[in-house]
């Protein structure tokens, strides 16, 4: 909660106070939290009353005294958690819902919406800011980032464009900052979307603890919610290789990355995945010296080979310096506080680097949830619950979506999981369909792929046409100065349906959609070329390329 407005306030000034005692209650969307005090004596100043709105940082209430550790008391929960850090016995709560849904992320919170729309009665249960990895430390804030570093290249390729700029740099504090306040607005506004749809938020560790009971633990209060069915949506958590030194200090994780308010120098990408190269850009456009050291054989190893080459060209082109096929040994502390990155390439390298960025993958987070007891099965593999196409688990009141089912690790397919599970717990049959997920890479340009590549058409022998149109030959790509790429087409050879698309260029990310629609209604590619593209867009690159696939490309 960033802000709100006063509900209560519970002491006087001249009143004795003692940690742990409550001092004002503050209310936002339906959510409220109570503010305890965390220090021992005379209450002197109280800066607001019942009504008032406040915010982060505020000064409400003044007490002259000393802070006070606060003292554990032991306490049997009803949960498996044993500790309770207060003074105070905790707030107990016991609550009746339809649906439980544990994890706000873009999981949960569209389900707890689309819930909500449907009729039910619905609680949602976070442990930390509402939005989850999404908003707080994946999507969103990446992104913020991309549009510093695209602005910033811009600004140094200004003669270019027959501009000039005389001075430029990057403030890293204010990129940091926008990005915040980015993810502030957007994480406010979900809030106040569930706010708004009745959907009521519980601030705490949840845990189940039979099929129709959820604990939810926070420092001050207990809740115990009965409910009809459950949706787990507690996301992913980072992969941590056992390298040795991936402790130190300087070895980041995404995370850390996205909070770093000094520009490093030079920085090593462990891991040059979707995430690892997002970052390789960002830092190369901003001015460090970007080493990637990747495992397999290429970068972005799930990609079109041809997509996988033009990108690993354009990035070694921008001065990324990129080693595959090569595994890191150790990472090593020096004497001036850098790093050395020890990696096996062939023979034996050592990189020095200000920073190390380890980016090899992300897991399902299903601590603590309690799953084994409530014998919720799990994958194969033992990462991420197990679940059919409905996103139900072995217990049918129990659903599971998104990173947490260890299936695609992406917003929109947790998103569209949420409603798939969302319709199936309100009695209207859904299950998902894998098969036509689109996937955005934000790299510098930008790659979008959908449905089958050409190497997969090939291996299932399936007969296609591919029509491929390439930027350079784009009017409105021309004008960006963004001519790098092409847009691929695959279409099956007999049904001429529209199969699959790798896209990398300017407006990637949102080119692929008009492929998905037509994948998604099994669509020809007449429908595409039957169709008026704008002009001059880069739309027409998909124009083009649909064409292209039956031979008849105009502009090349
Ligand atoms: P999450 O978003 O992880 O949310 C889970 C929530 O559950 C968290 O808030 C967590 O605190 C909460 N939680 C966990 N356990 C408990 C518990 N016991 N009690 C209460 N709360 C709990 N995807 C894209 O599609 N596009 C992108 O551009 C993109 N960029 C990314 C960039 C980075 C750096 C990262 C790390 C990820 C990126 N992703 C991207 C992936 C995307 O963030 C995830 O796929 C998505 O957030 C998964 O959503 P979710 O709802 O399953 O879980």
């Amino acid at each position: 909660m960033k802000s709100g407005k006063v509900v209560r306030v519970c002491k006087n000034v001249g009143d004795e106070i003692h940690s742990g005692e409550p001092l004002v209650a503050v209310e936002e969307n339906k959510k409220t939290i109570d503010i305890y005090s965390n220090a021992e004596g005379i209450i002197k100043e109280i800066n607001v009353k019942e009504g008032d709105k406040v915010k982060l940082g505020q000064l409400l209430v003044l007490i002259e005294g000393e802070i006070v550790e606060q003292k554990e008391v032991k306490k049997e929960s009803k949960g498996s958690f044993n500790y309770f850090e207060g003074i105070m016995s905790p707030i107990e709560e016991e609550i009746e819902t339809k649906v439980t849904i544990i994890g706000s992320g873009p999981g949960g919170y569209v389900a707890a919406i689309k819930l909500a729309q449907m009729g039910a009665d619905v609680v949602i249960v976070e442990k930390d800011s509402i939005g989850g990895t999404c908003l707080n430390r994946g999507c969103i804030p990446t992104k913020a980032l991309v549009r510093s570093a695209e602005i910033y290249k811009n600004i140094q390729d200004a003669n270019k464009y027959g501009c000039f700029s005389k001075e430029h740099g990057v403030n890293m504090d204010e990129v940091i900052s926008r990005k915040d306040n980015i993810v502030a607005q957007l994480t406010g506004g979900i809030e106040h979307l569930l706010g708004s749809n009745n959907v009521k938020i519980i601030t705490g560790v949840g845990e189940i603890v039979d099929e129709n009971t959820v604990f939810v633990k926070s420092k001050r209060k207990e809740t115990t919610i009965k409910t009809e069915d459950i949706i787990i949506a507690t996301g992913s958590t980072v992969s941590r290789l056992p390298i040795p030194g991936i402790e130190l200090d300087n070895v980041l994780k995404s995370d850390e990355a996205l909070e770093l308010r000094k520009l490093p120098e030079e920085i090593v990408i462990i891991g040059g995945g979707v995430i690892g190269m997002e970052f390789a850009f960002i830092y190369n456009s901003l001015g460090s010296k970007v080493t990637i050291v990747e495992f397999m054989p290429n970068i972005l190893p799930s990609l079109d080979e041809d997509v996988q080459d033009t990108i690993r060209e354009i990035a070694e082109d921008r001065g990324i310096k990129i080693y595959t096929d090569s595994k890191v040994d150790r990472i090593l502390d020096d004497e001036n506080h850098k790093c050395v990155v020890e990696f096996t390439n062939g023979e034996k390298k050592f990189i020095s680097t200000e920073k190390v960025l380890v980016s090899v993958g992300r897991q399902p987070y299903i601590e603590g949830l309690n799953l084994e007891k409530v014998k919720v099965e799990l994958n194969e593999n033992k990462k991420g619950v197990k679940v059919d196409h409905k996103m139900r688990t072995n217990i049918p009141n129990i659903y599971a979506i998104g990173d947490a089912t260890g299936q695609v690790q992406l917003a929109h397919v947790a998103s569209a999981q949420g409603i798939v599970a969302a319709k199936n717990i309100m009695g209207k049959e859904s299950v998902i369909d894998y098969s036509n997920i689109p996937s955005a890479i934000f790299t510098d340009p930008e790659i979008a792929t959908i449905g089958i590549d050409e190497k997969t058409a090939a291996k299932e022998n399936i007969d296609v046409e591919i029509g491929k149109f390439p930027f350079m030959s784009n009017g409105k790509a021309l004008t960006y100065g963004s001519t790098e790429g092409f847009v691929k087409i695959i279409v099956e050879k007999d049904s001429k349906k529209v199969i699959g698309a790798a896209i990398i260029g300017p407006n990637a990310t949102d080119l692929i959609n008009e492929v998905s629609i037509a994948i998604s209604n099994e669509l020809t590619i007449d429908y595409i070329i039957d169709t008026i593209h704008p002009h001059p867009t880069t739309s027409e690159s998909i124009f083009e390329a649909a064409l292209a696939a039956e031979g008849m490309c105009i502009h090349n």
